[in-house]
């Protein structure tokens, strides 16, 4: 860290009790609007009563209308996965931002690993998009992490802090704490191989500690998730970590009582 995120780290710490957690199921290419009906009416069910986190499950475009009808009044929020900067305009195949708050959709899923590397997405890109979706009235979450490579050749920090900076330049400082960024390692993701709770801790409050170096009062407030493998058996010592305010799950989400297991364990 540098001098100035080292104080700034230090001045975010310790106030978790202010940052609700945040548990995200990322559906990623799964759910058929037959999987996503059943998923939805069984969730509810599963989670606990009055849940210590908000929910959210991120699902494919195709799914969003039914999921939103089907999780009314259940208290999960329903996210898309992507969405295009502009409002309108010749991007075939993409969908806006207004498109998704028409479906009453809460949230979106921006820079995901798995866009960055298959779909191009860019850091320029999401300059654009996560300033939109705020706009809009969406909740983003900018996703950032670094590769195995990358880890290894010491270069974690430098990754973090040009995704994080990039991705929040267009972001007004009194709008920061609005955005949820989300640590997901690369070589975490989708691999089993989950980031030891103290990898994930130190990561996150580095990406806190990049944000206080714009805000401070931003850097208390924003929620930090973790994401990469996480399963509900290793899921409490992960978000017991005082800066890791959620999770992004993949994998363990398409089984809801996967999620609402780990929704349980943000309480313990
Ligand atoms: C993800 O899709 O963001 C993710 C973290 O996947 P998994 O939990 O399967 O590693």
């Amino acid at each position: 860290m540098t001098p100035d995120t080292q104080v700034a780290a230090g001045a975010a710490r310790g106030t978790r009790m202010a940052r609700r957690p945040l548990i995200a199921g990322n559906w990623k290419l799964w759910g058929t609007r037959t999987q996503a009906a059943e998923y939805c009416e069984r969730l509810p069910g599963l989670l606990p009563d009055d849940p210590p986190a908000d929910v959210a499950v991120c699902a494919p475009f195709t799914a969003l209308e039914l999921c939103v009808q089907k999780l009314h009044g259940a208290g999960v929020a329903v996210y898309a996965q992507n969405m295009h900067q502009e409002p309108t305009g010749a991007f075939t195949g993409e969908v806006s931002a207004e498109m998704l708050t028409e479906l009453s959709v809460e949230g979106v899923v921006l820079g995901h690993s798995e866009r960055r590397l298959y779909n191009c997405e860019t850091d320029r890109a999401l300059q654009d998009k996560v300033p939109r979706a705020l706009e809009a009235g969406l909740q983003p979450i900018l996703c950032v992490g670094e590769s195995e490579d990358e880890r290894e050749r010491g270069e974690t920090e430098r990754k973090l802090r040009n995704q994080v900076q990039e991705g929040l330049e267009r972001v007004a400082d009194d709008r920061l704490e609005s955005v949820v960024v989300a640590y997901e390692p690369i070589w975490a993701i989708g691999t089993g191989k989950v980031a030891t709770p103290e990898i994930a801790q130190d990561a996150v409050a580095f990406i806190r500690a990049l944000v206080g170096d714009r805000s401070r009062e931003a850097a208390e407030r924003v929620r930090i998730l973790y994401g990469g493998s996480v399963k509900p058996d290793n899921a409490a010592e992960i978000l017991a970590q005082p800066d890791v305010d959620g999770a992004l799950v993949g994998g363990a989400s398409l089984d809801p009582k996967g999620l609402a297991e780990i929704v349980a364990a943000a309480g313990r």
